[in-house]
């Protein structure tokens, strides 16, 4: 597959997703940062998904080797949305990479390439998408748990940075065994999930996965 025909293939799975819960998708062009903004927060919710890795210095780092190249203008328009989203108390549900630029928006920090040996197990596997390949321990008295009603899931993993420190008011409510941040919550905020897995691959065959997608959507036409 070329790069457009694959990005295209990757941005379709979360409109099924969202669209199998009953949702109108509007994809936002984000060239023009005010026209995106405007376009945006005619929206209910917003969704921000996976993708390049985030520029190290919005967080207040050097780029390491393994840092990939980061996408300008996706880094310089969602934390703009992003925040006239958090002004606005709309739900937020953000996957991979927007879970990560949730962390950075909020004053945290990434581990730039998660090491390939030592304790942590493989984050990246492309292949296994549709599947699970690690486990995930969830909190109690979370939203996430109260979505999937358990305190385990088994899900994808398709990232090789991580959330290292976490931003102010986020309560980290899954992690992997090996300790890599799963998923994070806004404390006091009505919707406002992150999640490190891409759900999306998985949501077609895997109803609890769904579920998340039902949850945001429901959120969203409150
Ligand atoms: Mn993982």
């Amino acid at each position: 597959m070329g790069n457009d025909l694959f990005r295209k293939y990757m941005k379709s799975k979360y409109a099924q997703s969202l669209k199998r819960s009953g949702a109108e998708v509007k994809w936002i062009e984000l060239e023009d940062i005010s026209a995106a903004v405007a376009q945006a927060c005619l929206c209910d919710g917003l969704l921000l998904p996976g993708g390049a890795d985030i520029a190290p210095s919005l967080y207040g780092q050097e780029k390491s080797e393994k840092c990939g190249t980061p996408n300008i203008t996706r880094d310089s328009a969602e934390p703009v949305i992003l925040d006239a989203f958090l002004k606005s108390g709309k739900p937020v549900f953000a996957i991979c990479r927007g879970f990560q630029l949730l962390n950075v928006h909020l004053g945290g920090t990434l581990i730039q390439d998660i090491p390939k040996n030592g304790k942590f197990r493989k984050h990246m596997d492309f292949f296994t998408r549709a599947d699970s390949i690690h486990r995930i321990n969830i909190c109690e008295n979370s939203v996430l748990y109260d979505i999937l009603g358990a305190s385990t899931a088994d899900v994808n993993s398709m990232h090789h940075q991580a959330i290292d420190k976490t931003g102010a008011n986020l309560t980290v409510t899954a992690s992997s065994p090996d300790g890599i941040i799963e998923a994070t919550e806004l404390n006091n905020y009505p919707f406002c999930l992150g999640v490190q897995w891409h759900p999306e691959h998985m949501s077609k065959k895997n109803s609890n996965q769904q579920k998340l997608f039902d949850r945001f959507v429901a959120e969203c036409k409150k």
